[in-house]
C-alpha cells in the first residue's frame, strides 16, 4: 500500500516516543507497534483501502481494479437498485440521521414498520431493531441474563457475543464447538436452576464456514429447560427455504427462544435485531442499554433493510444463484488440492500452513486484483492460518474464474497448496 496516511502513528518518531511512556499509554503504544509488526514490510491486511467500489464486489484498490471476495455481501443488495431507492426517498423525507434514542425522540414510523417486518419475516410476534449487529448481541444478552445467571455459549461464539457475556454480570462458560453431549455436561453440572440458563451458540460461523448443530444443541437445553438464543448474522438470507437462517433450514424454530441477527451482511446496510415469540420477553427491549442509550438506525438504512428483507423473503432465486457460484468456487479450490475449514458453502477458510504462506498467498493474491481476508491467531479458532473468502450472488462467473485462475497460477509456481 502506498499511502503512508494509513499510518498515521508509524515511523521512526513513534517508535523512539514508545520509549519514554508509561503505564496506559505504554501498553496501547507497545500494542500497537506489535500490530504493526505481525505482518513485516508491504502491505498491511488491516490497512488496506478501498478507494472506489465499482458494485458490491467490484473495486479499485491503490489504482488496481480488484475483485472483493472478503466482504458480507452475500446476496450484493447493498447496491440493488430498489435498497437504493428506498434509502434515497428516506434520506430525502426524513433526513441524514435520526439524532435520538427510540425512547426518547427516535422512535421513527420506518423503525416501528421495520420491526413489523421481521418479526413477519420470522413469524414471531415480536422484534426489536438494535443499532448494529454488536448491540443487538450485547443488548440482548445482558437484558436477558444478570448475577446470579448462567449462560454456556458456544467456545467459536463471535467477539459480540463473549463481550455480552463478560457485561450482563451473569456466569458464563464456553461448551466445546458444536458439541451437544460437552452441553449436556455443562447443564447436567450446573448448580443454577435451568430455568436460570441462557444458551447462546451461531447459526452459521463466519471465521471457518461451519453451520452450527442448532437443532442438536437446542434439543438438548430444551431438554435441560435452558432458555435458547441463535445468532444467526450470517445464516439469514443463506439458508433456509424462507431465507430465515439456520434455524429454519434445520427445523429447529420451535426449540429456539430468541433470534439475534445483524444488517450488516445479506441485508447489506447496518443494524441488529433479536425476535421471540415469548409474550414474556417483550420488556426486553426496556432492559437492554444497548437499546436504550443510543440513537436509533438513520432513516435511510432503516428503509433499504425493510427492501432488502422483502427481496430476501421473495427471491429464491437469488439464494440458488449463491449457493451455485459457491459450491463451483469451492469445489475448484477443494480440486486445487487445499483444504477448506468446512463443506462448501457461501462464506469458509481456505487452510494455509503458516502465516508465512498465508501472507504470501494474501498478498500475491491481492496484487493479481483479489482481495480476501488473512486471518491469524488469536483471531481464529484453533489456531490456524486461513484464507477467508466470502462468495456473493453478485459475483459473476468471470469473477470465479479469474479468482481459480490466479490460484491455481499462484499454487503451481509456489507449490503451496
Ligand atoms: N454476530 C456475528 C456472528 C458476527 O459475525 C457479527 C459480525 N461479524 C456480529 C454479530 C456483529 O454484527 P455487526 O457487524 O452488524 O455489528
Amino acid at each position: 500500500m502506498s499511502d503512508s496516511s494509513a499510518h498515521p502513528e508509524s515511523g521512526p518518531d513513534t517508535v523512539a516516543a514508545t520509549g519514554q511512556l508509561t503505564g496506559i499509554l505504554r501498553r496501547i503504544a507497545d500494542f500497537g507497534a506489535s500490530v504493526e509488526g505481525m505482518f513485516g514490510e508491504g502491505d498491511h491486511p488491516a490497512f488496506i483501502q478501498i478507494d472506489r467500489l465499482d458494485g458490491p464486489v467490484h473495486a479499485v484498490i491503490d489504482g488496481r481494479k480488484t475483485t472483493l471476495f472478503g466482504t458480507n455481501s452475500y446476496l450484493g443488495l447493498n447496491f440493488d437498485p430498489r435498497c437504493i431507492a428506498a434509502s434515497e426517498e428516506a434520506l430525502r423525507k426524513w433526513g441524514t440521521g435520526s439524532t435520538a434514542s427510540r425512547v426518547a425522540s427516535g422512535n421513527q414510523n420506518g423503525h416501528v414498520v421495520l420491526e413489523r417486518t421481521i418479526a413477519d419475516f420470522y413469524g414471531r410476534p415480536d422484534a426489536i431493531v438494535f443499532s448494529t449487529g454488536f448491540m443487538a448481541n450485547l443488548g440482548t444478552i445482558c437484558g436477558l441474563a444478570s448475577q446470579g445467571d448462567l449462560i454456556l455459549y458456544d467456545s467459536h461464539s463471535h467477539a459480540s457475543i463473549i463481550d455480552a457475556c463478560r457485561a450482563s454480570g451473569a456466569t458464563f462458560k464456553p461448551f466445546r464447538h458444536n458439541d451437544p453431549a460437552d452441553l449436556d455436561r455443562l447443564l447436567t453440572e450446573a448448580t443454577v436452576p435451568a430455568s436460570r440458563i441462557l444458551v447462546v451458540m451461531e447459526g452459521l460461523y463466519s471465521v471457518w464456514g461451519d453451520v452450527g448443530a442448532v437443532k442438536d444443541l437446542a434439543t438438548v437445553a430444551k431438554r435441560h429447560g435452558a432458555l435458547v438464543l441463535v445468532d444467526e448474522a450470517h445464516g439469514m438470507g443463506l439458508y433456509g427455504e424462507g431465507g430465515r437462517g439456520v434455524t429454519e433450514a434445520q427445523g429447529a424454530d420451535h426449540l429456539v427462544d430468541v433470534i439475534v441477527g445483524t444488517f450488516s451482511k445479506s441485508v447489506g446496510v447496518i443494524g441488529g435485531f433479536c425476535v421471540t415469540s415469548h409474550p414474556a420477553l417483550q420488556p426486553l427491549r426496556f432492559l437492554a442499554r444497548a437499546y436504550l442509550y443510543t440513537a436509533s438506525l438513520p432513516p435511510a438504512v432503516v428503509a433499504s433493510a425493510r427492501t432488502a428483507i422483502g427481496i430476501i423473503k421473495t427471491d429464491t432465486a437469488l439464494r440458488a444463484e449463491l449457493w451455485r457460484k459457491a459450491e463451483r468456487f469451492c469445489r475448484s479450490v477443494q480440486a486445487l488440492g487445499y483444504q477448506l475449514c468446512a463443506e462448501p458453502g457461501p462464506v469458509g477458510s481456505i487452510r494455509m500452513r503458516g502465516k508465512a504462506q498465508g501472507l504470501d498467498m494474501w498478498r500475491s493474491l491481492l496484487a493479481r486484483g483479489i482481495y480476501v481476508n488473512l486471518l491469524i491467531p488469536p483471531a481464529t479458532p484453533g489456531g490456524k492460518v486461513l484464507l477467508r473468502f466470502s462468495v456473493s450472488a453478485a459475483h459473476t462467473d468471470e469473477d470465479i474464474d479469474t479468482f481459480l485462475g490466479v490460484l491455481s497460477d499462484l499454487t503451481k509456481v509456489a507449490q503451496i497448496a
